[in-house]
């Protein structure tokens, strides 16, 4: 009998949100695509079988906050510099199939981050589009508003449309609202979303009026669960009680993206919205070189945050795929639909006493991690960490 598909996955738990798909299933790929998603696919059908009793099986996960614009720019900090990471050496070990990475490049810098880091990854790499020109190059180049060009962004958001998925403000300090504004009306000109990284104007300046007056709905707020008393105002108040203008803002449309890094994500923070039920749209890393040896560590690290907070690992999988990929407008990503490209992650889920670190070292205990099994990229296993993917030798 002739072999009708490239791979067959047998017997997992599979999740996927998008198709609201929550049960042990098959999945089988053929050129690189997601051909079915069905009970009994038989494996003889298959010219590789990988058997997936016993774990879940997702679509890829997308991982829509970081920074992967490395380089050799030792004084560039994010952009073309030191503190960014390789993005093949973080993204399947975790379960990533696709980083977006916010910002660390900006409308004169992006065509060199794409020949650069983009076309060299085997992960697929989107961007949103600093609307500072050079993007994080760090002190005074993410100040300048004169770089601040909504038109200039836009035209070359435009020229890369399968690529460039929004625009990002980050690390500005002043107390104008114009650089928000340019974003925003950059944001309109590609009809793209923007994201916001608040934080960095003493005294901070107001959430209620960024969410109400200078946001749209669609734009997506990041570092919700951060404390900075002096720069930025917390969601969750002294008496741990999450502020309104959240939910809100939630109501308006507003999308919240984790973006746990080195320095924005507190237990203070996170356990109380996540029990009063402000819960962040989008779980996420914001992965560079100051984040991933700390308390963040890696994507499937953080969704393992989530899970011993008391989401579901349904939940988890919804806010780690088809979210992300409605917030970045890429409908053909984030779940299994027959046809779509065969981006997929495996995941066992372990038991045992774990430990959970946020940026400032504090401990919360857990007793589910999430490890990352096996990924497949566009039909091609690209990660298999206990070597499922190959017969057992006789
Ligand atoms: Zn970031």
């Amino acid at each position: 009998m002739a072999q009708t598909y490239s791979i067959v996955i047998k017997g997992g738990h599979v999740i996927d949100p998008k198709n609201k798909i929550d049960g042990i299933l098959d999945v089988a790929i053929l050129d690189g695509k997601i051909a079915r998603v069905a009970e009994n696919i038989d494996e003889k059908e298959g010219k590789l079988v990988i058997h997936a009793q016993d774990l879940y099986v997702t679509p890829g996960i997308i991982d829509m906050h970081v920074h992967v614009y490395y380089g050799t720019k030792m004084d560039q900090g994010l952009m073309n510099g030191p503190n960014s990471v390789q993005p093949d050496a973080f993204s399947f070990r975790s379960g990533v199939t696709t980083f977006v990475d916010v910002g660390s490049s900006g409308w004169r810098s992006f065509p060199d981050f794409k020949d650069q880091t983009i076309d060299h990854s085997q992960t697929r790499v989107l961007a949103f589009l600093n609307i500072a020109g050079e993007g994080m190059r760090g002190g005074p180049f993410e100040q300048s508003t004169k770089d601040m060009d909504a038109h200039l962004a836009a035209e070359c958001a435009k020229k890369y449309p399968s690529i460039i998925v929004g625009i990002k403000l980050a690390h500005y300090s002043g107390h104008e609202w114009e650089p928000t504004d340019s974003a925003v009306r950059a944001g309109n000109l590609a009809n793209i979303p923007v994201m916001v990284d608040f934080g960095s104007s003493e005294p901070p300046l107001s959430l209620d009026e960024l969410f109400m007056k200078h946001l749209r709905p669609g734009d997506i707020f990041t570092h919700p669960y951060a404390y900075f008393p002096k720069t930025r105002e917390a969601v969750v108040d002294e008496n741990g009680k999450v502020r309104p203008l959240v939910f809100e803002a939630q109501k308006k449309g507003i999308k919240f993206d984790v973006g746990h890094g080195g320095g924005s994500f507190r237990w203070s923070q996170a356990i109380p919205s996540i029990q009063q039920g402000f819960i962040a749209d989008a779980i996420s890393t914001d992965l560079h070189t100051g984040s991933m040896n700390s308390g963040m560590k890696d994507m499937s690290n953080v969704m393992s945050k989530f899970l011993n907070m008391g989401l579901s690992i349904q939940d988890v999988i919804l806010r780690s795929t088809w979210n992300p990929a409605q917030i970045i407008k890429r409908p053909d990503l984030g779940h299994l639909s027959a046809g779509s490209e065969a981006d997929i992650s495996i995941f066992s889920l372990s038991k045992g006493n774990y430990g959970f670190l946020d940026i400032a070292g504090e401990k919360m205990k857990g007793t589910q991690k999430l490890v990352a099994e096996l990924t497949i990229r566009a039909g091609r296993v690209v990660w298999d960490l206990n070597g499922i993917a190959v017969p057992d030798q006789k």
